[in-house]
């Protein structure tokens, strides 16, 4: 993009508690994707950087001190960061809407807010029991036994550019929670909420040194090393299924814990006894939230032939009406997208819909107003005719790309919904509760919103079936992600003295 960066702010590494620059002082400037403007110029690790952020992490975890702390304090203390999360949260959002084209709704209304009540979550789970019963054993000998949950150990955090901050909320809280130590690295396009997060954090003063690491760099350079250093215990990562494909192999090299959350093709099930109006806004809603950059979106959205000549006009007469402007605008439903990259990605992806036969019912174009010609703007599109066999109805597109899929029974609907790799999500619409769990009961998903979407709850578990991932975030799933479970075994007589082999009578069932 064509600005200088003499004068932007640097941003640096955050290592054992201290503000750094990296070893081969390389940085790169981040931008604004609604007017292209360089925001900050960033710090960018190398394998060397990477290292010294991991044997931070690795001397704190192992000093014990934080990992040993009472629940009952370490849940105390994350409250405390809480407090100064939320007296600093337009900070977030600044940052937010600036660096990731987060609009200004979203910012305000869903990623902030969201991120601090799940970061509260973590916070009072912190005050866990470890300790887990199990029933008296008495085979093959009388015993008492302790079930622990411990934590992990150093955690590798990697995260995607859609929910900067939501997704490092998602991330460093559990891990937290449960004791762990962690580098987390922000995706290439949006650090700067992340880096707002730490430099928040690094202020409050609570977290011993090494217990929090903020590693800016490629994630070509930093990932590898994360996920193959013999010193990280866990990958956590959220991110598409290619890359998260790749962190899996890596990570097999020394066995590391690995949760995986990954891309979707989300369907979204409209019912004939839906409530019309609330099911064509949800749907809108489903899709191009974001524009379509998040990875729970319903992009394929089946209609059934009895209402589709209905249902389809008013979709896209609504869909029109969309306000698209800058992020920073309070108007705006939708922003730019993150990048130009991405942009030409979605072009691509249109123009290939079009090839494959599908009907552009409404196409996106880039808009003409002069206040959005440096940003990354596409207005929505919306297929019509569509195939559940076309890529477009088969890839992640990640931009405001409806695909519009008509069916005819229902048994059909759910079968072409459960043909794709993916299974995160899922929406289904109808006045009929029973009909609409029956249908969500059928879907193989990890999350589906019946006359709803989009909404996450902090006490419901988010996480993907088939190539989605691996594992589950929130909820009390999300902090035993980062808990090992551990067996102490305690005799309870003294029957195996001076033997070597015990006698034990196995048990004879009664008949
Ligand atoms: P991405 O996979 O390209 O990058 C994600 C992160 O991985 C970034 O920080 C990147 O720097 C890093 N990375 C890149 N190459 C790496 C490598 N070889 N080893 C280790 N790390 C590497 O994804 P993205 O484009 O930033 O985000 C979009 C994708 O994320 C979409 O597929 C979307 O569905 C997915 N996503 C999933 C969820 C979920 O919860 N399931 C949430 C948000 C986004
Ligand atoms: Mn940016």
């Amino acid at each position: 993009m064509p600005h200088s960066n003499g004068d932007l702010p640097v941003k640096q590494l955050y290592i054992n508690g201290q503000w750094r620059s990296p070893i081969a002082e390389h940085y790169r400037a981040t931008y604004d994707p609604s007017n292209g403007e360089g925001l900050a110029m960033i710090a960018q690790a190398d394998i060397e950087d990477t290292r010294l952020a991991i044997q931070a992490a690795r001397t704190a975890f192992d000093d014990g001190y934080w990992a040993n702390m009472s629940p009952g304090e370490r849940s105390r203390l994350l409250h405390q960061i809480a407090d100064a999360l939320e007296a600093r949260q337009d900070e977030i959002a600044e940052a937010e809407m600036r660096d990731g084209g987060c609009t200004w709704r979203k910012a305000y209304l869903l990623d902030i807010p969201v991120g601090l009540i799940h970061f509260r979550h973590f916070a009072k789970l912190a005050d866990f029991d470890p300790l887990e019963s199990v029933p008296q054993i008495t085979f093959p000998a009388l015993s008492y036994n302790i079930v622990r949950r411990e934590p992990i150990g150093v955690c590798g955090q990697i995260i995607p550019w859609n929910f900067p901050f939501l997704m490092a909320i998602w991330k460093i809280s559990p891990a937290l929670a449960a004791g762990n130590t962690i580098i987390l690295k922000p995706a290439t396009f949006t650090p700067l909420s992340a880096i707002k997060l730490v430099e928040i954090i690094h202020d409050t003063g609570l977290l011993p040194p090494g217990v929090l690491n903020l590693v800016t760099g490629p994630g070509q350079v930093v990932g590898p090393e994360l996920c193959t250093n013999p010193m990280v215990d866990k990958i956590a990562f959220t991110g598409s299924t290619e890359v998260g494909r790749e962190i899996m192999i890596q990570a097999a090299s020394t066995i590391k814990k690995v949760t995986l959350e990954l891309g979707g093709k989300s369907p979204n099930i409209i019912l004939d006894d839906a409530d019309m109006d609330l099911a064509v806004d949800g749907s809108l809603w489903a899709t191009f939230m974001h524009n379509g950059q998040a990875c729970e979106s319903g992009t394929r959205l089946f209609v059934p032939a009895s209402i589709y000549d209905e249902f389809v006009p008013r979709l896209i007469d609504r869909a029109g009406k969309l306000k698209i402007g800058l992020a920073s605008d309070g108007a705006s439903d939708l922003g730019p997208v993150i990048s130009a990259g991405q942009l030409k990605s979605i072009e691509e992806y249109i123009k290939l819909g079009i090839e494959e036969g599908a009907t552009p019912a409404l196409l996106g174009t880039r808009p003409t107003d002069p206040e959005l010609q440096d940003g990354n703007y596409i207005t929505p599109t919306i297929f019509t005719d569509v195939d559940n066999s076309m890529r477009i109805a088969q890839e992640e597109i990640f931009g405001p790309v409806l695909c519009v899929i008509k069916y005819d029974s229902e048994d059909e609907a759910i079968q072409l919904a459960n043909d794709t790799i993916y299974g995160l999500a899922a929406g289904v619409w109808s006045r009929d509760a029973e009909r609409a769990l029956s249908v969500a009961k059928r879907i193989r998903a990890g999350t589906i919103w019946i006359n709803d979407y989009h909404l996450i709850n902090a006490e419901a578990p988010f996480g993907g079936y088939k190539q989605s991932g691996i594992g589950r975030e929130l909820g009390t799933w999300g902090l035993k992600e980062y808990l090992e479970v551990k067996h102490i075994h305690i005799p309870l007589n003294n029957e195996r003295k001076g033997k070597f082999w015990y006698d034990i009578v196995v048990p004879q069932l009664e008949d």
